[in-house]
């Protein structure tokens, strides 16, 4: 009777695996499916800080994005950033004929699904005055409804940003060079804005809005002590406006911050412990250029050297060097002053051999990617072991 079980189980496991392999008239063509993988952004931490990779300008069909906001959060995982801000419009919701205009919508959406990716959420909005002073992002506020969309005085463009003082936000003016060629072909440090800064009631400035670099920002910054931000301002999606690959990536802030939290970037934010990224470029304060340089770039013991005699006979030696970048930021060096070689160009995690005169300490390079006022380039001291 066992046996007759054991026989009867067998027949009908052969049964069930004969049923499974039978053309059910289906078949999953998987080939081209994006696998679901998020990308690494390769930036070194340095000095006991994570260098956290930031966008706090995004639109979503909320305002005139053209996307739904949990989309966003799958962009901004999938891209390898850490943190991001909604901060869709007050004042301009064009959909509204077909998405209800609700300011607090977007992130009550995305709140849940950015804690189970563990994606720093911070609430913001974007407040949307006419040019100049134009626009400013409000983030870590409350609740976003409640603010005066109106603007048609002076007195209205202040009663709006102080709403985000009221909620203690962390406020910062947007692409102040916006429109030039409609504000007289310049741009310039409006008395509005002149105001807010004496108050402190303003934070920061973006130097990188998308694919602009607001040149003036970063000199303003550097000299009235305000934090240095890059954002994407995106309004369509990611994929569509960049090229996105390995090494390509949306404009952002790299902040530097004790923890993976939204009270440690706020607290960096406040000590202006960012540098902004757009293209091959980046722009900060010298000292958070100049650390995260040093952390990204690493140079070996010699490996070679070469003496050779010059037409006069005196002896020269030659040592040779691996330069390496390790990080995903682009360095091009041009050599400032010391005997070596002239230009070195660091792609994103790649090495260059670099060649110096024996006898020197080290050698000086411009970083012609690196700006450190509009101006200025850092000035990287390469020491030679
Ligand atoms: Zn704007
Ligand atoms: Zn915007």
């Amino acid at each position: 009777m066992k046996k007759v079980k054991i026989i009867l189980a067998f027949l009908i496991s052969a049964v069930t695996l004969a049923h499974a392999q039978t053309d059910n008239g289906m078949m999953s063509l998987d080939e081209f499916r994006n696998p679901k993988k998020r990308k690494i952004i390769q930036i070194p931490d340095f000095d006991g800080y994570q260098t956290l990779k930031c966008d706090f300008h995004i639109h979503t069909v909320f305002s005139d994005g053209l996307v739904w906001p949990t989309i966003r959060l799958q962009e901004i995982w999938q891209e390898g950033l850490d943190v991001m801000a909604i901060t869709d419009h007050i004042e301009y919701t064009p959909h509204s004929a077909d998405v209800k205009v609700n300011h607090n919508r977007a992130w009550e959406m995305v709140k849940g699904l950015a804690a189970e990716n563990n994606i720093v959420f911070i609430k913001g909005t974007e407040i949307t005055r006419q040019t100049p002073p134009g626009h400013f992002n409000a983030i870590f506020i409350g609740d976003a409804s409640g603010y005066l969309a109106g603007h048609a005085t002076n007195e209205q463009d202040k009663q709006a940003v102080l709403k985000a003082v009221e909620q203690d936000a962390f406020i910062f003016w947007n692409h102040p060079g916006w429109k030039v060629d409609q504000i007289d072909g310049s741009y310039e440090w409006v008395d509005f804005v002149d105001e807010l800064h004496k108050e402190k009631n303003l934070h920061g400035i973006e130097v990188f809005n998308g694919f602009e670099f607001h040149k003036k920002a970063l000199d303003w910054c550097v000299d009235k002590n305000l934090t240095v931000m890059g954002t994407s301002d995106i309004h369509n999606l990611v994929a569509h406006d960049y090229n996105l690959g390995d090494f390509i990536h949306r404009s952002m802030t790299l902040v530097f911050a004790r923890e993976r939290n939204a009270s440690s970037v706020r607290e960096a934010l406040e000590a202006g412990r960012t540098v902004a990224w757009a293209g091959k470029y980046i722009a900060g304060k010298e000292e958070h250029v100049r650390n995260l340089f040093n952390a990204s770039i690493e140079i070996g013991k010699p490996f070679h050297s070469k003496t050779v005699k010059n037409s006069e006979g005196v002896e020269k030696t030659t040592n040779y060097y691996e330069i390496r970048n390790n990080s995903d930021l682009y360095f091009e060096l041009v050599l400032k002053s010391g005997d070596g070689t002239g230009k070195i160009v660091l792609f994103p995690q790649t090495s260059q051999i670099l060649t110096a005169a024996s006898g020197q300490d080290y050698l000086n390079y411009e970083v012609i990617t690196a700006f450190i006022r509009s101006d200025k380039h850092l000035i990287a001291e390469i020491p030679l072991k």
